[in-house]
């Protein structure tokens, strides 16, 4: 069926370039007596030349014979025969035939040439487009969006994408529904590294024609056109070729990236557990440590006399009870965040209570500092998880108390600033090398030769409780010192 409409569309071209000929005849028959039958022939050669604008060489040489013929018959005397009498006559038919025929040829090559320059550079721009546009994907999902649309706007073709996942073809295009047979000759395409399907000689009665999507390294999958046209030309299909080539490269790009940052993660994670038991373990040494030489000491019958050094021990063991509560609570805090199980509790709360309230904590921290906490009045209420960010004033004004020296003062500020209420931390000690104020937040961090105990998950917790309000944290060196500056949206 198909093969037949080819066939009649190749004949449309021939049918019509006759049916101009007996147009021209038709006109030029009743003027005959006037310019002559001479003159017809010149008029013959230029509607010829005419035509080989429209036509392709096949249905001009038809046009040039039939008109030579048609000349002969109806114009040269003796009219109504093909014989010819005159000797001058006889030149002249056999001119009128060469040039017709010639004229036709060079026309239609010279279209030709025109057609197949336009050709190329369409065919380059095509290329330089696909090939830009794949050149700034950053996924494979890009990557088909990009190649569908690309194709599309060439060749007007629906394009499917099945891709290779584990030795199964996946279908990536949602909307589409392919039936089994549909799977069946895509595979068979992925399998044999040949194209399959409509157009070809291999399950041609399926809807879609199949390109192995492959590059030397390896198969990916299969591309599916649909068109609507019947069959593609040699040009279409070295193209079409050229663009699968170009979207198997980019297809094999993204899963080589999709790969690497697998990779990276595994080997980050690695990294990550490592530090994390690492750091852990040290910190859990030393209190452990202090709590049972304590424990020991107080077992001690001689020392168990002496109040005093009972009092230090209990007091030592309460420090390192609590170090180790610290170290818990700020996992636990680590592990909700990553688990991404944190849910906020929001309500209404004054930033000066929680304030108030993490000074009360620190105060046996504190008390060989100077803090400087005026709070603001009229500070609007804010809506918040008061343990959250309760926590988070506590990492940071606790870190300005293990890090600087006693003595040194830590101011708090809060105040509104825009839509956001703002709270300032800042203390007078050494604050940290430039290069360390951007890494500071990360997990793990800790600046070289910082005060020994600590594991570098403070501030990262403190970063994810703020972004968790959708809140903004930085940190600046001051000329003697570090400052905080939450920003928390009212
Ligand atoms: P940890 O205190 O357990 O090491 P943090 O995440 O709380 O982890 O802090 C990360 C690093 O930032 C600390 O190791 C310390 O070097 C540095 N740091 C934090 N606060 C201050 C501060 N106020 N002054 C100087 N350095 C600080």
């Amino acid at each position: 069926m198909e093969h037949n409409n080819y066939l009649i569309k190749k004949l449309i071209p021939y049918i019509q370039s006759i049916f101009l000929v007996i147009l021209a005849i038709l006109i030029c028959y009743p003027l005959r007596g006037i310019i002559g039958y001479q003159s017809v022939s010149l008029i013959f050669i230029f509607y010829i030349a005419f035509l080989s604008l429209i036509f392709k060489q096949g249905p001009i040489l038809i046009a040039s014979f039939f008109s030579a013929l048609a000349w002969d018959y109806f114009f040269i005397p003796p009219q109504f025969t093909l014989y010819i009498s005159n000797l001058e006559d006889i030149l002249m038919f056999a001119t009128y035939f060469v040039i017709s025929i010639v004229t036709g040829i060079l026309t239609t090559r010279i279209s030709y040439q025109e057609k197949l320059a336009k050709y190329r550079e369409e065919r380059t721009n095509a290329i330089y487009t696909l090939t830009k546009a794949l050149s700034n994907t950053s996924n494979l999902e890009e990557v088909i969006n990009i190649s569908t649309k690309q194709i599309k706007n060439f060749f007007n073709f629906d394009v499917i994408f099945l891709l290779a996942e584990k030795e199964t073809l996946i279908l990536k295009n949602s909307q589409i529904k392919l039936s089994k047979k549909e799977i069946a000759i895509a595979t068979w395409s992925f399998i044999n590294s040949k194209k399959s399907g409509r157009f070809t000689e291999t399950l041609s009665t399926s809807e879609y024609t199949y390109y192995p999507l492959s590059t030397y390294r390896s198969k990916l999958g299969v591309l599916g056109f649909s068109s609507k046209d019947t069959i593609f030309s040699k040009e279409q299909e070295t193209l079409l070729e050229t663009f699968v080539y170009q979207i198997s490269s980019s297809i094999e790009k993204e899963l080589l990236n999709e790969k690497a940052k697998e990779i990276m993660l595994v080997r980050e994670s690695e990294r990550l557990q490592n530090t994390l038991l690492n750091s852990i373990s040290h910190e859990l040494k030393t209190p452990l440590a202090t709590i049972m030489w304590s424990v020991k000491s107080l077992q001690d019958k001689e020392t168990s006399k002496e109040e005093d050094i009972v009092n230090e021990l209990n007091n030592e063991i309460y420090i390192a009870s609590e170090r180790l509560n610290r170290l818990v609570e700020n996992l636990l805090d680590m592990s909700r965040l990553e688990s991404g199980s944190l849910k906020l509790q929001l309500k209404w709360h004054d930033i000066n209570d929680l304030i108030f309230s993490v000074l009360k904590e620190l105060e046996s921290d504190l008390k060989e500092h100077i803090v400087i906490f005026e709070p603001e009045e009229n500070l609007p209420l804010i809506k918040i998880d008061f343990g959250l960010i309760e926590q988070a004033i506590f990492n940071i004004i606790f870190n300005a108390c293990i890090y600087t020296h006693k003595g040194s003062k830590i101011k708090i500020k809060a105040y509104k600033e825009d839509s956001y209420i703002v709270i300032r931390i800042e203390d007078n000690g050494n604050g940290i090398p430039e290069e360390s104020l951007n890494k500071i937040f990360d997990k793990f961090y800790r600046v070289d030769n910082s005060k020994s105990g600590g594991t570098g998950i403070g501030l990262s917790i403190v970063k994810g409780f703020i972004e968790a309000h959708h809140g903004l944290i930085s940190v600046e060196n001051l000329n003697n010192g570090l400052r905080f500056i939450i920003k928390l949206k009212t």
